[in-house]
């Protein structure tokens, strides 16, 4: 059974206001993307990687990144598009023979090994499963005129990160449907899990660190973090 890492890394991260984009942007000397990918590498979880990049990366990727940290496992490195599921898309197009992708965002660089042994357990079971957390703030469900329309409960309420695991045959299938229905505002796989296929999909705890890197604040957060676990 093949297990193939999808690696998100071709946002422009405009949120950053940073001429660097934000996957290349350096933490405690290595570039944040760094960190996601040892992850997976080290991973006894994970097979192969691609990763997915800005055309115009690819090639930086390839010698300062993986030829230079040394990530073999690393199949191919190839262009993302205009939006995150484009990217998506990509990767699982590159995807050789596999029997499960991880599709993880390069710009949450504090993914773990249980994190990712706890989400292959799941993937195996239920076919499509997100990793996220229990939400610590009540969350209100704003109408379009910025007045609250709905309290969910909060026990109920999950933020979601990445990784987030499916069976390959499935999510492709759905990312197909999802691009000929021009499904917008796909903002993670699940969503077209849902929208298309009768699966349920599976949450799976992650961490409360397991932060994508977004603004200069986050930045600040990701420093602290790293010279804890150092
Ligand atoms: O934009 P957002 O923060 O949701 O991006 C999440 C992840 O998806 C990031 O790692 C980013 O590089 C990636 N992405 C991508 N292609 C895009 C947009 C985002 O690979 N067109």
């Amino acid at each position: 059974m093949k297990c193939t890492a999808i690696i998100l890394a071709a946002g422009q991260g405009k949120r950053m206001n940073s001429s660097v984009q934000k996957q290349f942007l350096v933490l405690q000397g290595k570039p944040l993307l760094y960190y996601s990918l040892e992850c997976f590498q080290k991973s006894e979880e994970i097979d192969d990687i691609i990763l997915v990049t800005g055309k115009e990366c690819i090639d930086f990727c390839k010698k300062e990144i993986i030829e230079l940290y040394g990530f073999t496992k690393v199949s191919a490195v190839v262009s993302g598009g205009k939006e995150r599921y484009d990217s998506v898309y990509a990767g699982l197009c590159a995807c050789k023979n596999t029997d499960y992708v991880f599709i993880h965002d390069g710009a949450r660089p504090f993914v773990t090994e249980e994190i990712l042994k706890r989400t292959k357990e799941e993937v195996l079971k239920f076919q499509a499963c997100v990793v996220g957390m229990p939400s610590k703030d009540t969350v209100k469900i704003a109408d379009e005129n910025g007045m609250v329309e709905e309290t969910p409960k909060r026990s109920r309420v999950w933020s979601i990160q990445t990784p987030q695991a499916f069976s390959y045959d499935l999510i492709k299938k759905a990312h197909e449907c999802a691009r000929a229905h021009c499904m917008d505002e796909i903002t993670d796989d699940a969503m077209v899990i849902e929208a298309y296929t009768q699966v349920p999909v599976r949450l799976v705890q992650g961490s409360y660190e397991n932060i994508k890197i977004t603004t200069p604040d986050d930045l600040l957060v990701a420093e602290k973090n790293l010279e804890k676990n150092l």
